[in-house]
Formats: C-alpha cells, sequence, structure tokens
C-alpha cells in the first residue's frame, strides 16, 4: 500500500508562478491591478474571444451571467442535475427559477430532448455545463435557443480546453463561465473568469463585479491618481486579485503541457480498466476536444460486488483519494424543499449519481501514482 495519502485534484505548481506570487507579495499590490488584466488577455487569447473578465469564482461569474442577462423573478432557467451545487444557485441568487432537464446516460450532458420537453413560455436561458470536460450537444441546444429567443450561458468549470466542432467551448453561448479553483484544470486556488463576445455584457459583467461602481473603478488608488467614481447600480464582490491572477498568468501557459499528461493518464485507465465490470467513460469524440477534467468510473454493485461508497472507502484504506461528480441535484434537500423536486424526476442523473467515482486526474500525478490508483482500484474489486 502506498505510504502517503493521494489528495484528490492536486494541482501541479510551478516555479514561475511560485516566484510571481512572490513579486506580487514585495510590491504590496495584491488586489485587483496588472496581472489580473494580464491574466485576462491570456485566457482571453487562449480562447480567441475579445473579452475576459477576471473574478474571484465561477459560482460568481455564473451569477453575475444571469444577472447582466437580465434574469427576473418568474423567468425560468433550463440547467442539468448533474452538476455541483453552485450552477444551480446562481439561478436561484439571480431571482430566477431553475428547471431540470435529465441527461443522456452516455455522454452525461443535458439531454437536448429533454429540454425541448421542459421549455415554457417562462423560460429565458440555458444552463448547460461541459460535464467532466465533454462538450454538450451545443448545435442542438443553440437550435432550441434560437427557436424560443433564449440565452445561453455555458458552465465552462470543466471545460477551458474543450471545443466543440471547431468552436470553443464558453464562446458559443453569450456568456461562458470559468473555474479556477484549486481542482480544476488551470488553478489560482480560488478564482473564476467570464468570457464573451459582447463588449456591452462584459462592460456590465465587470461592473456589477466590482459593487456597480464605475469603470475601472480600482485605478482609483493607482500612481494615476486618485479619481472619484460613481455607484451605477447594486453590484457585487467578486473581483480577482492580482495575488491570484500571478498563479493563473503562468498556469495557462502550460495548458496544453498538462492536458497532454493528463491524456495519457486517461488513456492507461481506459487500457488497464478495459477488463474490469466498471462502466467506464464514453469514447472520447472525434470532432471535439474534450477536456479530460475528470475521470470517471461508474460502480454497479449487481456488476461489481460492491456499492460506489464501498469503493470510495476501500479506495480511501489504500491512501487513495476519490471525488463524487455528483450526486444528482434533485437529492439535495433544499431543493426538495424549495422546489419539490425528486430524485426520479432526473432518472438518468440518479442513476450516474449513485454509481459515479472520480478517480484521480491532474498533471501532478506521478506514473507511480497512477500504478497505486490502478491498484487499488482492481484489489477493491477482487475482495
Ligand atoms: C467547480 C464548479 C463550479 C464552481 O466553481 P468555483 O470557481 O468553485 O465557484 C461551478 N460549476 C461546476 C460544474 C463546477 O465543477
Amino acid at each position: 500500500m502506498r505510504q502517503n495519502y493521494l489528495v484528490f485534484g492536486q494541482p501541479l505548481l510551478e516555479q514561475p508562478e511560485i516566484d510571481e506570487v512572490l513579486a506580487c507579495m514585495k510590491s504590496a499590490w495584491l488586489g485587483t491591478g496588472p496581472k489580473a488584466a494580464e491574466f485576462e488577455r491570456r485566457v482571453a487569447a487562449y480562447k480567441g474571444v475579445p473579452f475576459a473578465v477576471g473574478l474571484n469564482s465561477c459560482t460568481a461569474g455564473l451569477h453575475l451571467a444571469c444577472v447582466v442577462l437580465g434574469l427576473q423573478p418568474g423567468d425560468e432557467v433550463i440547467t442539468t442535475p448533474m452538476t455541483f451545487c453552485a450552477t444551480v444557485n446562481a439561478i436561484v441568487h439571480a431571482g430566477a427559477t431553475p428547471v431540470l432537464a435529465d441527461v443522456d446516460p452516455v455522454t452525461m450532458n443535458l439531454d437536448p430532448a429533454q429540454v425541448r420537453k421542459k421549455v415554457t413560455k417562462k423560460t429565458k436561458a440555458l444552463l448547460p455545463v461541459h460535464f467532466a470536460g465533454r462538450a454538450c450537444d451545443m448545435d442542438a441546444l443553440m437550435a432550441i435557443a434560437r427557436d424560443h429567443d433564449l440565452k445561453v450561458i455555458e458552465d465552462c468549470a470543466h471545460a477551458i480546453e474543450t471545443e466543440y466542432r471547431g468552436k470553443k467551448a464558453g464562446t458559443i453561448g453569450d456568456l461562458g463561465c470559468f473555474s479556477f479553483y484549486s481542482t480544476k484544470n488551470i488553478v489560482t486556488g480560488e478564482g473564476g473568469m467570464v468570457l464573451t463576445r459582447d463588449e456591452r455584457l462584459a462592460k456590465r459583467v465587470k461592473m456589477m463585479g466590482l459593487h456597480g461602481m464605475s469603470a475601472d473603478a480600482w485605478k482609483r488608488f493607482t500612481d494615476d491618481g486618485y479619481k472619484h467614481y460613481d455607484v451605477e447600480e447594486v453590484g457585487f464582490k467578486y473581483n480577482m486579485m492580482d495575488l491570484q491572477a500571478a498563479i493563473g498568468m503562468h498556469q495557462i501557459t502550460r495548458i496544453e503541457q498538462y492536458w497532454q499528461r493528463r491524456l495519457q493518464i486517461w488513456t492507461r485507465y481506459m487500457r488497464e480498466f478495459a477488463d474490469l465490470p466498471l462502466g467506464l467513460p464514453a469514447a472520447l469524440p472525434t470532432d471535439e476536444r474534450h477536456a479530460l477534467h475528470l475521470f470517471t468510473i461508474l460502480v454497479d454493485k449487481a456488476r461489481c460486488g460492491i456499492s460506489r461508497d464501498e469503493m470510495l472507502m476501500r479506495l480511501h484504506k489504500q491512501n487513495i483519494g476519490t471525488g463524487v461528480h455528483y450526486r444528482a441535484i434533485p437529492g439535495m434537500s433544499v431543493y426538495q424543499r424549495r422546489f419539490g423536486w425528486k430524485p426520479s424526476d432526473c432518472p438518468n442523473a440518479l442513476h450516474i449519481g449513485d454509481r459515479t467515482l472520480s478517480l484521480p486526474l491532474t498533471a501532478k500525478l506521478t506514473d507511480a501514482d497512477v500504478t497505486d490508483v490502478i491498484t487499488a482500484v482492481r484489489q477493491a474489486l477482487r475482495k
């Protein structure tokens, strides 16, 4: 058994970002400033969009996206039950009503046919999540949006590298929201970004993310000298710090290298698990780029002899940390109380949510770490 605990989702942090954080500390400019602007430029260039606004989380980005699209109480937003609670909470915080459509059992992404069934006169937006880094069927979702005049917010927390039929995830809908949380493909610790091709939306995201103060109010403490600002709207405090951007601006330069490393690990897992009774991720699509954020296995008790939770415990006892992405959203008590949702509303999400387990998949893993994961999974199934 391995000596030290393999923490799930550990990022690889390298010398350039360590040096940049120290430089940031020594400059004593910690808050939003030139490094945040540089990180925004680098992400925008990588994704090929004109506008990017750095924020303190993807959750903040999802909330602001709902706000700047003008969602109102009574408006409905269709989203997926196979996501992190932040996706649904953002809709609720904006005052709108979340509506769930079930996922496709193979891709685990929103099923456009289910989405179409949930559209009502009140529907104002779609909020697809590119689950695990696999692109949603955006042609079908954008067609629904066109037919019913809906806005589209893409939750790209897993999907920074994702491409769909030549288009980059997060640039297909009106706004794309990205996460740089510690376990994501590119990290700043906590952090997020909203991307858009619409300058007006970008300006409103920026303003609403900094109290609703007039443009560039953060410059009020720079050597340009103090300038008065106006408060134009009642906004939020969601801006990204330079201290965060100091990490991200170097991480983004290694995005392809890290993706290639995760592809090696992914390929090895697929090969080594091929003979086991586990459900493995669907084959990688050929006309799309998968961001390879989560490697999820399905542990079905009837086939494996043990439940997902038993597998999780056995791996834990072998010093392997895993994650669960996700127990289906309608199983969470707050949504049951508030919206009357039942797990049986989304049978595909329920089926996945009760069986899914995410194995370590970051560029920090050594070949020996990957061997330990494979050995522990095989052993757990033998007992
Ligand atoms: C991580 C995650 C979020 C939230 O990101 P934060 O940056 O932690 O706010 C939202 N949606 C999905 C699908 C996520 O995985």
